[in-house]
């Protein structure tokens, strides 16, 4: 009865995010009611296992006490503090110094923000400052990479390439541009060395054509997440990191999805061995338990931004930059990676793409690509050719209700993609449960 009440609430008045309004005042909300670890209860008691970590963001899993307490220790003693007027709390500083010193190279300075989307906004306002300051005020154009996700400001939804988020609003801007993505299983290309190659010079040709002293900076996912999961041929984000060094462009890892875990080390750039001058953070640096994101710089952008705003205030913060709730709960969460979640994550990772890998010889999966704990398997109606699952027998929300009555919450994209971004702290035993419901939930939809 209490579920009832709740769904006609939430129809009347809870707008939700990224969702067909109408289509949702249709099916309704599923109201979830608690949850420990990997697994989540809905309102009427039912447990399924959490292949999502809810929006890829609780790597290090539901429940932790510690993390509870961290964030009521801090609230007690001081819930706010502003870093305006050269104010500031213990949390946020000690923060920014664990994370400067954790992240690849010199990106040694740290500005928090809300999440990822104002964080991607804030390095698009940082950048233009940074090209004002070095007196090149025309470099105000910014490339990106299709079926790239970079949040949904009204800036960062123009870096962001999937057509949804741009019909009907009126984006991308003049300003924004994008290359083809390396969507490996459907480039046409055959080997990954001639992806690489065809990206960067698509990069080059992109940039003469906007004009070289015109470009800004160029926005890359080290594995691209809410186009699919595509995980880029090796060497390809070094490539793509280098052209931009030659042609003097800013180069932003935006890792909101692959940080902290997810794929392995704490941050993916580290595996591929590159140094970007911005990296954007959010999601598992607090694992969702508060709301928190992260925007890292180089020595250089900061010294440059520094240099030329000279005494002036650089205009550009939050109410809620550096809170001290989400800085006392990132801390810990911290802790909670390097005591032992990073290692298992790997471990889990490594048993997620073993089985996931055994799907293939199922005859609706096309492609299974991933790295640790961050994996798509493609659905396909022909695996010769490469059909896709057609979105008017399939769509994405029956995928996912088949998965959700087998105790599985999975990401079902659109184009029959499912997504798999499981808590880092997963035993053997749910990853085989991810793996084995995902079976059944493929034979259901022969
Ligand atoms: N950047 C990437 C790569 C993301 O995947 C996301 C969200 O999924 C964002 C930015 C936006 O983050 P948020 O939803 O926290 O605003």
């Amino acid at each position: 009865m209490l579920t009832n009440s709740l769904i006609e609430l939430d129809r009347q008045h809870l707008v939700h995010p990224v969702s067909s309004f109408r289509g949702h005042e249709a099916r309704g909300v599923r109201v979830l009611r608690s949850a420990k670890g990997a697994t989540v209860t809905d309102a009427e008691g039912r447990e399924l296992i959490d292949g999502f970590a809810g929006l890829w963001c609780v790597n290090a899993g539901y429940g932790h006490e510690s993390v509870v307490e961290a964030a009521a220790e801090q609230m007690r003693r001081l819930p706010y503090a502003t870093g305006y007027f050269d104010l500031g709390a213990e949390a946020p500083i000690r923060l920014a110094a664990e994370l400067a010193e954790r992240s690849p190279g010199d990106l040694n300075h740290i500005y928090f923000s809300l999440g990822g989307s104002d964080a991607v906004d804030s390095t698009i306002r940082f950048i233009r400052y940074y090209w004002h300051a070095k007196g090149q005020p025309q470099r105000d154009q910014f490339i990106s990479v299709e079926q790239g996700y970079h949040g949904s400001t009204t800036m960062g939804a123009g870096l962001t390439a999937l057509p949804g988020f741009h019909d009907g609003f009126g984006v991308p801007y003049q300003w924004q541009h994008k290359i083809s993505s390396h969507y490996i299983y459907r480039n046409p290309l055959k080997t990954e060395q001639e992806i690489v190659d065809a990206s960067v010079a698509e990069l080059k040709a992109k940039v003469a054509a906007i004009g070289e002293d015109k470009v800004a900076a160029f926005y890359v996912e080290p594995i691209q997440g809410s186009g699919g999961v595509l995980v880029p041929p090796k060497g390809w984000v070094k490539a793509m990191r280098d052209a931009c060094a030659e042609m003097d462009i800013l180069f932003v890892a935006d890792e909101v999805i692959t940080g902290f875990g997810r794929t392995g080390p704490l941050f993916a750039c580290e595996e591929e061995g590159i140094v970007p001058d911005l990296m954007t953070t959010a999601k598992g640096l607090t694992s969702g338990y508060v709301p928190m994101g992260a925007v890292f710089m180089r020595d250089h952008v900061y010294e440059t931004i520094a240099e030329g705003a000279g005494a002036k205030a650089v205009g550009h913060g939050f109410t809620y930059s550096a809170h001290p709730v989400s800085a006392a709960v990132a801390l810990e969460v911290l802790r909670l990676y390097e005591g032992g979640l990073l290692e298992n994550g790997r471990k889990a990772g490594a048993r997620l793409m073993a089985g996931l890998e055994t799907l293939r010889d199922h005859p609706l999966v096309g492609d299974v690509r991933g790295r640790g704990m961050l994996a798509a398997v493609e659905l396909v109606t022909d695996k010769e050719k490469k059909t896709p699952l057609p979105a008017a027998v399939q769509p994405a929300t029956r995928l996912f209700d088949r998965a959700w009555e087998q105790g599985l919450i999975v990401r079902s994209f659109a184009q029959g993609i499912f997504g798999y971004a499981p808590p880092l702290c997963c035993t053997d035993a749910e990853i085989d449960a991810i793996v084995e419901r995902t079976r059944t939930v493929l034979d259901l939809t022969l």
